[in-house]
């Protein structure tokens, strides 16, 4: 199968690539190793992977026609590539929606004129908004995002449903739930937290503990992916990727401790604007749908992050 992914470079794309390049597809990724953490990081991942990388800006059309060129015709699209993050989204709104949602319908577009076989697509549960009624179903209203990354997220999602319907390209959007394990964004929690409780340095801790996350081990995730890859899609869905397990910030510190045979030194912070208090994922529709279940309990998932990062590949992430 020819695969284009774009973000390939990043975390959630680099574990993708390997696992389709290991099952024997072609993969082309399109990445311009932008600048919200350490593109060091990102070109050192991509020199390993077994893809074409073409390095280009999905709000450059020119750039998106390049990828599409490389991949060929009928190939299947896999659009990770995003401005991620939901705090610096709100200090940079327009940037947000320039690569999130100019950028996604340049990617639409290229795809339906290259014939592509379907288009999956990373969203989130940020959508879902700021709710304490778990579990987050797929038919829930996501009318009120929080934060202008969650709310190019909903565009996003519009847009797909808006291809299928004008032009029957197949699309998919997957709403993943807190990412986790090697190579993970140093922005996020869980890369933040064991980097500082394993230095002995004070952890930035907002809130009173109590809000939860529905963490996924990337290797789930990937799994999700492939299997959105590999089917066909008739009609426009949205899936939610997650185990429904919501584990507290309290919680997941104490996790992480545990893991890295550390005490962590809390630096306590008021909540966060844009932030939510919980994400829960229902499941029954990825099941149903793609035969998807998260199998890495968080333990197991921060025990395997933490030996990552004492691995010589995990040098410049310590
Ligand atoms: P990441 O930042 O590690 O990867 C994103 C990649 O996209 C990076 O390699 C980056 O260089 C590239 N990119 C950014 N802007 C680009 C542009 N203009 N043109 C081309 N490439 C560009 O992030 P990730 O955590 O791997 O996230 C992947 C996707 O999953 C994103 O769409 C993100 O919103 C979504 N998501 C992630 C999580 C999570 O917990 N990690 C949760 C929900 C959704």
């Amino acid at each position: 199968m020819n695969v284009l992914v774009t973000g390939g470079a990043g975390f959630i794309g680099s574990h993708l690539v390997t696992a389709l390049a290991a099952r024997g597809d072609r993969v082309v990724v399109l990445d311009n190793f932008d600048t919200f953490y350490d593109p060091k990081l990102k070109r050192e991942t991509a020199a390993k992977l077994k893809a074409e990388i073409i390095e280009g800006d999905l709000s450059i059309e020119a750039d998106v026609a390049k990828a599409f060129a490389a991949v060929g015709q009928g190939a299947v699209v896999v659009h990770l590539a995003a401005r991620a993050g939901v705090r610096p989204s709100i200090a940079q709104p327009a940037l947000y929606s320039r690569v999130n949602v100019e950028g996604t319908t340049h990617m639409l577009e290229a795809a339906r004129k290259s014939g592509a076989k379907r288009f999956v697509f990373a969203s989130s549960s940020s959508v879902y908004g700021a709710r304490s009624n778990p579990p987050f179903s797929e038919t829930d209203s996501i009318d009120r995002p929080v934060s202008p990354y969650a709310a190019t997220k909903v565009a996003g999602e519009m847009l797909c449903a808006t291809f299928q319907h004008l032009y029957k390209l197949e699309t998919v959007a997957l709403r993943f739930f807190t990412v986790y394990g090697p190579r993970q964004r140093p922005d996020l929690a869980i890369t933040k937290f064991a980097r500082l409780i394993r230095r002995g340095e004070k952890v930035p801790f907002f809130g009173d503990g109590s809000s939860a996350r529905d963490y996924t081990f990337v290797e789930d995730t990937v799994r999700g992916i492939t299997a959105a890859i590999d089917k066909s899609w008739p009609q426009f869905e949205v899936i939610n990727l997650g185990g429904s397990r919501p584990v507290s910030l309290s919680e997941m510190v104490a996790a992480i401790e545990k893991a890295a045979g550390k005490k962590a030194v809390l630096d306590r912070q008021p909540d966060q604007p844009g932030d939510v208090p919980l994400t829960c994922a229902a499941t029954e529709k990825a099941k149903a749908l793609l035969g998807f279940e998260a199998k890495v309990h968080l333990d197991e998932g921060l025990r395997r992050y933490i030996a990552w990062l004492d691995s010589d590949e995990a040098k410049s992430w310590r």
